[in-house]
């Protein structure tokens, strides 16, 4: 038996599509918070207070919205819990994130035949994925188009699809679901936290999911918030689901929702953490105290600056999501942006390739929204351009950064 040392890990600068560098004040409630079990009476009360910030979060009345413990995979696996063996689904996929929902709902809807036929991999014949390449958005126009071919229960789609950093069409997306009276089911854990939408306005939308770790800014692995409207909730009460822990109807009893009432307290699902609570409750604090239409035009104006800083550098953006950007390096460096990326991380500087083909360096800005945070993220990709042999004018990205601030915010 060996015991290894205490294990250290460093403070890096998560520039990356997520995690987001966690608030101190986040970290304090997760770190100062006592010792109570799952059923004490302020861990409950935190509980309810939790799910009513989320709900201004969400901008939603819907019952049940609540955090399902663990990471946005989590969530997104109690809001495809309600698919069953057989279930006719159209997924739209642009990307790795929601490639790997494609995977899910392909595991979750094939019959037991089609599961063994391909178990890692199950190809059912009620599931049809439209694939829309990489590096370009999910259009209405798909959407209608295919929406009205297929006529499935359910559809599904990214709202952000991290992977390329593009925003699909979600207002498209819900318009065709009404019109076709089908069910769409949303991958939100990207723009929840950072976008200014109101889940209500969507009502062909009838299930939500997102992450800890992004918009919400609350890593101290918590909860993944999910929301499902009356009729996702009636479907899975009548055809049930093949889960306990991810079950959307029993997992929402912790957290007061019983019988779609909110009740008093929370009644014993699984052990919360309070140490988890107590940090999630604080990550919604301060996400509702920044404002969500103040936040959302900080990343807007913050993500630009750093378009404007890698575009002087040479690069080629191809994202329009407002935390991330998604860039090809200038031709003299191309097919070298994993050893760029490894050159960065060996420093601490924590920014990403993309998971899937082509490769491209996706630098994020969650939790960075300053001046002299995306000046340091600009000036630090800057000098590993430059390491690797790349021509960088470092004043002129300087410049363009100062020139979009000036701008920006004298427009405030
Ligand atoms: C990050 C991400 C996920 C996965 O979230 P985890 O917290 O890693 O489980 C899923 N979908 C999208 C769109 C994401 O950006």
């Amino acid at each position: 038996m060996s015991i290894f040392p205490q294990l250290n890990i460093p403070e890096t600068l998560a520039a990356g599509p997520g995690p987001g560098n966690t608030d101190a004040r986040v970290l304090a409630r997760f770190a100062q918070s006592g010792l109570a079990d799952h059923m004490q009476a302020d861990v409950l009360r935190g509980m309810i207070e939790c799910k009513k910030m989320l709900r201004t979060v969400w901008g939603t009345n819907n019952t049940y919205t609540y955090g399902v413990g663990g990471t946005g995979f989590s969530g997104l696996d109690c809001m495809l819990g309600a698919l069953l063996p057989g279930d006719t689904v159209v997924a739209f996929v642009n990307g790795t994130f929601s490639g790997l929902d494609g995977l899910t709902i392909r595991m979750k809807a094939a019959t037991r035949e089609e599961l063994k036929a391909n178990p890692m991999d199950p190809q059912p014949a009620s599931v049809t994925i439209v694939t829309v390449p990489h590096g370009q958005s999910v259009t209405g126009e798909i959407i209608e188009k295919t929406l009205a071919a297929k006529q499935p229960k359910w559809a599904f789609m990214a709202h952000w699809e991290t992977g390329s950093g593009r925003i699909n069409d979600l207002r498209g997306f819900s318009d065709a679901c009404e019109r076709h009276d089908i069910m769409g089911l949303v991958d939100a854990v990207s723009s929840l936290g950072i976008e200014d939408f109101s889940i209500d306005d969507y009502p062909g939308v009838v299930g939500w999911a997102s992450c800890p770790q992004k918009g919400v800014l609350c890593l101290p692995l918590t909860y993944a918030p999910v929301s499902f409207t009356d009729r996702y909730i009636a479907e899975v009460k009548s055809n049930g689901c093949h889960s306990y822990v991810h079950h959307p109807i029993l997992e929402a009893r912790h957290w007061g929702i019983v019988d779609g009432q909110d009740v008093a307290a929370g009644s014993y699902h699984r052990t919360h953490s309070g140490y988890a609570v107590a940090a999630f409750h604080e990550a919604l604090r301060i996400t509702l105290q920044h404002g969500r239409a103040r936040r959302a035009a900080d990343y807007a104006m913050h993500e630009a600056a750093l378009r404007a800083a890698v575009t002087a550098m040479g690069c080629k953006v191809t994202s329009n999501m407002t935390s991330l950007v998604v860039l090809n390096l200038p031709d003299a460096l191309a097919g070298r942006e994993k050893e760029l990326v490894q050159n960065c991380r060996a420093k601490g500087f924590g920014i990403w390739p993309t998971l899937s083909e082509p490769v491209q360096v996706r630098i994020g800005i969650l939790n960075q929204l300053s001046v002299p945070a995306i000046t340091d993220i600009a000036m630090r990709f800057a000098a590993a351009m430059q390491y690797l042999g790349g021509e960088v004018d470092i004043s002129k990205v300087q410049a363009a950064l100062d020139q979009h601030y000036q701008t920006a915010l004298a427009a405030e």
